[in-house]
């Protein structure tokens, strides 16, 4: 029993649909679908993003060895392409970095500066005399 024709959603054009569910025509099916997968996953990870979150951090948990090794192959295959990738990412935001690097350097200050006067001794338990 053929459908009767409607208007795709994506161009407006008349088409006649080949299922009951069918919402695009054919020529904008392949975009529409990519469209439309996008979309509900960039809502579904919004509204789902603890867990998510939590899944991944069991996944990497009980994957350690794993993981790591695979990154550790893949750096040893690719190591020349992440370095160069790297560096016109350096040289692409370089102002971004310098910035970072100053404030790291700053922290790292701070904290020595704490340090000295003692608030970030580790506690031993022992009470000074
Ligand atoms: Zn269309």
């Amino acid at each position: 029993m053929p459908y009767k024709p409607k208007t795709c959603r994506r161009c407006g054009e008349w088409y006649v649909p080949m299922g009951s569910n069918q919402k695009w025509c054919k020529g904008c099916a392949a975009t529409a679908n990519l469209e439309a997968k996008r979309e509900h996953n960039r809502r579904y990870s919004a509204a789902n993003t603890d867990i998510i979150k939590e899944r991944e951090r069991r996944h990497y948990a009980a994957n350690t060895d794993i993981i790591k090794e695979r990154k550790r192959r893949y750096y040893a295959a690719n190591k020349e392409e992440i370095k160069e990738r790297e560096r016109r990412r350096y040289a692409a935001n370089k102002e971004n970095e310098r910035n970072r690097e100053r404030a790291n350097r700053a922290h790292a200050a701070f904290v020595a500066g704490l340090a000295m006067f003692g608030a970030m001794a580790p506690d031993t338990g022992t009470k000074e005399a």
